[in-house]
Order: C-alpha cells, then sequence, then structure tokens
C-alpha cells in the first residue's frame, strides 16, 4: 500500500501508529483534518487482514467524520482511531484495562488534537479506562462524567431530517398521514419510530430481534413486515435504521418509497446504488448529515453540556437536510456527491 498516495486521495491530514508490547497495543490515529476544531472520532476495535486494511479503513472513516462534524456545524475536525485486535482478546484472561490504558497515554501525547470516543468493538466502560489516563475522551458513561446514549438525539436529528424531505422533496405539510418503512427498531430506530408516530406517521416496522417489536407495537401502533420486504415497502420515506450497506444495487431496484432517509451508517452499499435511486427519482438524504445528532450529543460534552443549546443544534439537521435539496435541485448532481462537495467548502471556509 503506497500510504501517502492514500493520504493525498483523501486530502489529509496526519497518520499516527502506536505500537506498545506491555499491552500488547497495536493502534493508528487518523487525523483528517484539525482546521474547524480538535478531530473527533471513535475507536473501533477490530481484526484486520493486514496493516493495509487497518489504514485504508481509519482513513476513510477519519475524513467521514470531518464531513459529518462540518455538516453538523460543529467546532471540530474529523478524525478516527482503531486497534488492531490483539491475539486473545476474547479470552477471559485478557487485560483490557492495560490495552486502553495504553490507548489512552497514545491519545494524549497527541494533546488534544484528537478526541476518542466510542465505535464498533468498544464500549462506554473502555471509555471510562481511557478517560483514568486522559481527558480527551468523549462518550463515558454518565457516572464517569460522560453525556449518556446519544441514540435520542441521533433520532430527533433523523425526524428533523424527514420533516425537510417531507416539506421540500414530497410537498407535503406536517407528518400526519406520512408512511414510514423503518429498517431496525434498535436504540434509534426505537427512538425514531416514537418521534414520528407523535407526529401522526403511519409506521411499518421489521427487526430481526422479535423482543424489539415486541417493545415498539406495545407503546406504538406499527404494521410489522418480515425483515426480508422491508425495504421495498410502499410508502413514502423508507428509514434504513439497521445496520450499514442495507441499500445494495439490487435493493435500489426494489425500493417502493418516495425516499430514503433513516439513521444507519454508509446506507449505500456502493456508488451504484446511488445512481440506481437518482434514476428511479428516490431521494436519498445522505446518512452522514441525517444522523449528525448522536455526534452533536457527544461533542457537547467536551465544551461542557448543555441541554437546550445542544437540541438547538440538532434541531438544525432540518436545516442541513434543506439546504442540501436545495443545492441538489441547483446542480442536478446526487444528493450524496453534493454532500461531500458541501463539506469540503465548510472546511475551506474554516
Ligand atoms: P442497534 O444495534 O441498537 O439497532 C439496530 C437494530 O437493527 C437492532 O434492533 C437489530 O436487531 C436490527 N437489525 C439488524 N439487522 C437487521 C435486518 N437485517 N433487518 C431488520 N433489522 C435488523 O444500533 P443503533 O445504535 O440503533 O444504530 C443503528 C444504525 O444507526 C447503525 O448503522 C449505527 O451505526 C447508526 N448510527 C447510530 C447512532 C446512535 O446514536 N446510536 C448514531 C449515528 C449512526
Amino acid at each position: 500500500m503506497e500510504i501517502f498516495e492514500t493520504l493525498t486521495a483523501l486530502e489529509y491530514g496526519e497518520l499516527h501508529f502506536a505500537h506498545d508490547a506491555g499491552s500488547g497495543l497495536r493502534a493508528i490515529i487518523a487525523l483528517h483534518s484539525t482546521k474547524l476544531g480538535p478531530a473527533i472520532g471513535g475507536c473501533r476495535i477490530r481484526a484486520y487482514e493486514n496493516d493495509g486494511e487497518a489504514i485504508d479503513d481509519v482513513t476513510r472513516l477519519g475524513r467521514g467524520m470531518s464531513y459529518k462534524a462540518a455538516h453538523a456545524g460543529l467546532p471540530h475536525g474529523g478524525g478516527k482511531s482503531v486497534i488492531l485486535a490483539p491475539p486473545g482478546l476474547a479470552s477471559p484472561g485478557f487485560d483490557r484495562k492495560k490495552l486502553f490504558e495504553a490507548f489512552g497515554r497514545f491519545i494524549d501525547g497527541l494533546g488534544g488534537r484528537y478526541l476518542t470516543a466510542e465505535d464498533s468493538g468498544t464500549s462506554p466502560s473502555d471509555m471510562n479506562v481511557i478517560r483514568g489516563v486522559t481527558k480527551h475522551v468523549l462518550g463515558a458513561s454518565p457516572e464517569h462524567g460522560g453525556s449518556g446514549d446519544p441514540s435520542p438525539f441521533t433520532a430527533l436529528g433523523c425526524r428533523r431530517g424527514i420533516e425537510a424531505v417531507n416539506e421540500h422533496v414530497l410537498g407535503r405539510k406536517g407528518l400526519d398521514g406520512l408512511h414510514v418503512a423503518i429498517q431496525g427498531v434498535g436504540h434509534v430506530g426505537y427512538y425514531l419510530a416514537k418521534e414520528l408516530a407523535a407526529l401522526g406517521a403511519t409506521l411499518t416496522i421489521a427487526d430481526v430481534n422479535p423482543a424489539r417489536i415486541e417493545l415498539v407495537t406495545r407503546e406504538l401502533k406499527a404494521k410489522v413486515v418480515p425483515i426480508e420486504s422491508i425495504l421495498e415497502v410502499e410508502c413514502d420515506i423508507l428509514a434504513p435504521c439497521a445496520l450499514g450497506g442495507a441499500i445494495t444495487e439490487a435493493c435500489a431496484r426494489r425500493v417502493s418509497a418516495k425516499a430514503v432517509a433513516g439513521a444507519a451508517n454508509n446506507q449505500l452499499r456502493t456508488p451504484g446504488s446511488g445512481e440506481i435511486l437518482a434514476e428511479r427519482g428516490i431521494f436519498y438524504a445522505p446518512d452522514y448529515i441525517i444522523n449528525g445528532g448522536g455526534l452533536i450529543h457527544v461533542a457537547a460534552e467536551y465544551a461542557g453540556y448543555q441541554r437546550e443549546p445542544t437540541l438547538a443544534r440538532v434541531n438544525k439537521v432540518y436545516d442541513s437536510i434543506r439546504d442540501l435539496i436545495v443545492r441538489v435541485r441547483q446542480e442536478k448532481v446526487r444528493p450524496e456527491i453534493v454532500a461531500d462537495q458541501m463539506a469540503r467548502e465548510i472546511i475551506a471556509r474554516g
């Protein structure tokens, strides 16, 4: 792998490596940009096939965080970190605390230019360990001074984004009678269902976990369909809120919604998925804009958490999606491409 070619192609930035023999830590921190403020982005722990795959992952994710923070109006740049899963990580005797303490020292060495948080494979308890070593960590549990679960804020932002799509793409006023199909009613999907139902939307839901379906249907009126058919439900808006990559090219050909607007990360499996949606006249609300509420909530911890300004900023997801829709119409370019361009402009303006 040509590392500097990768950095040039993704407009980086910095890449930092750490190795700590005592704990088994092998980690990489990617600072895409610190122009708008300290880089923010979670720490992922994963077994990679090779170092090149880890570098590829961390650099792509880091740039994604820069773009997400820019659209969210945050005084932050974007970054990401990966810990290459050490042998024995899953075994009961493994000293996970030692690993995350070493990782905390790595972060501390960057002097606050990178703020870490939870991501796949890490948990609030890992963040608590990091917090014992450095203050440059967000998303620890509330008893350790963290802000707690970001999901309700992600869901609120997603609902505001759906309202923008409803008004400016579908030409409707208010959510009363809007039919939304939600794929996955986990942390975010559940709160999103509540937000939408409170404003009169009609819901269709699917989840692989029957307990989640039961939780939602106990509290709300929602039609339940098998997981195989949720992406094809005839509805106004399809909201993917499960795993990433849900919209494959084959799925994109079968979507029967007028728009796709959900909270899951990396919804489009390939650029071709976005092309197909656009060709079929289905509007796609770029995931990293519409799901920015959780990041806004976590970032608020950095400045000393205040609920009202945080909520105000999450509500602005509406404005971000509306502004994007205007640009998509003007430029006749796909939303996910316009979104990247707008993020680059926000960062360049500083
Ligand atoms: P979660 O694990 O709590 O919920 C995901 C739900 O999807 C689960 O209930 C799971 O059973 C279900 N599911 C999995 N595969 C499915 C399938 N094939 N069909 C239907 N349901 C399926 O996760 P979450 O925290 O709610 O996050 C959901 C998505 O939103 C993820 O892509 C995540 O990266 C993204 N996201 C979450 C946040 C946040 O604040 N939690 C912020 C930004 C983005």
